[in-house]
């Protein structure tokens, strides 16, 4: 594999490389010791462009490839890793809104979180299914025009200072495999019903926070236009994995892409 980069594509990571070195590391230590959220480095992140790095330049990000994006998430890394974790986060919610998400979906979420005005979360591992994806039991059941979400969702990382959310909720409960009958909804903190209920002390890759976000009755509407992004329906194999669904949803968009509501 090539993983040589052209010169302009080398001209940013070393523009990052030199942004690590003068204002990441040198607080880099305090704040992970002191397990504080980096506001300050946020905004300069921001100010740089690194929110929006993989988002289609049509919506106000930089297109970049993933070759390049991943360079770029080799030196915050070297940096912080806690950036790194706020950062790839954010970027596959954006991701998964560009590749499955409606023109109306993209046109709402990925300026602003290009911007990194707001920023995604991830919300798929519970209580009882970490890797084993499918075990999830959050319902999304259908209410007229909306979808009702229940449970509880854990380990969400920028689950406090992240404010769209790609939530895997199970529809269908009648489908087998149990791999089948799930879906992927966006909800907006602020929604009624969505609270952080709590977030949790980590023995390392701190500053960035994992919350749990519970969510009871929060309403969503059924139009794919809105906010469901993706329903799952074929998968490779007759399992799911953690390890498999982000790289699933995120870069092998044509094997599942089913976009049909029933
Ligand atoms: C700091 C942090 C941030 C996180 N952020 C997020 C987030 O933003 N959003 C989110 O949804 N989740 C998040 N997670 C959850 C994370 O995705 C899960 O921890 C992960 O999927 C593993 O699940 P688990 O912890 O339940 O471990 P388990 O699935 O119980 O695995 C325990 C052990 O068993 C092994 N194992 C599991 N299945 C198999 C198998 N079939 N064969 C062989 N070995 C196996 C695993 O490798 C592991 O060593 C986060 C977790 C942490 C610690």
């Amino acid at each position: 594999m090539n993983t040589s980069l052209d010169a302009d594509r080398q001209a940013v990571v070393e523009e990052v490389r030199r942004f690590v070195d003068r204002e990441v590391i040198p607080v880099a230590h305090d704040l992970e010791k002191n397990d504080t959220y980096p506001f300050e480095l946020i905004d300069k992140l921001r100010a740089i462009g690194i929110f929006g790095a993989t988002v289609p330049e049509a919506y106000g990000g930089s297109g970049f490839d993933l070759l390049t994006y991943v360079q770029i998430i080799e030196q915050l890394s070297r940096g912080w890793m806690s950036l790194a974790g706020i950062v790839n986060t954010h970027i596959l919610v954006a991701y998964m809104i560009a590749t499955y998400g409606t023109e109306n979906q993209r046109q709402r979420y990925l300026p602003v979180m290009a911007e990194g005005d707001k920023r995604g979360g991830i919300c798929i591992s519970e209580a009882n299914a970490g890797s084993d994806v499918q075990a999830i039991t959050m319902a999304a059941v259908r209410d007229g025009d909306n979808y009702l979400l229940n449970g509880s969702k854990l380990w969400v990382t920028n689950g406090v200072h992240g404010s769209i959310f790609a939530v895997l909720a199970r529809t269908n409960t009648a489908l087998h495999p149990p791999y089948r009958g799930m879906s992927v909804f966006l909800v907006e903190k602020g929604t009624p019903g969505l609270d952080v209920s709590r977030t949790f002390e980590k023995l390392g890759y701190k500053g960035v926070e994992t919350a749990e976000l519970v969510f009871t009755d929060v309403r969503v509407p059924a139009a794919l236009s809105k906010n469901l992004v993706i329903k799952v329906l074929r998968l490779p194999n007759s399992y799911l994995l953690m390890y498999e669904f982000l790289p699933l949803i995120c870069l092998e968009a044509p094997k599942v892409k089913d976009l049909s509501i029933s």
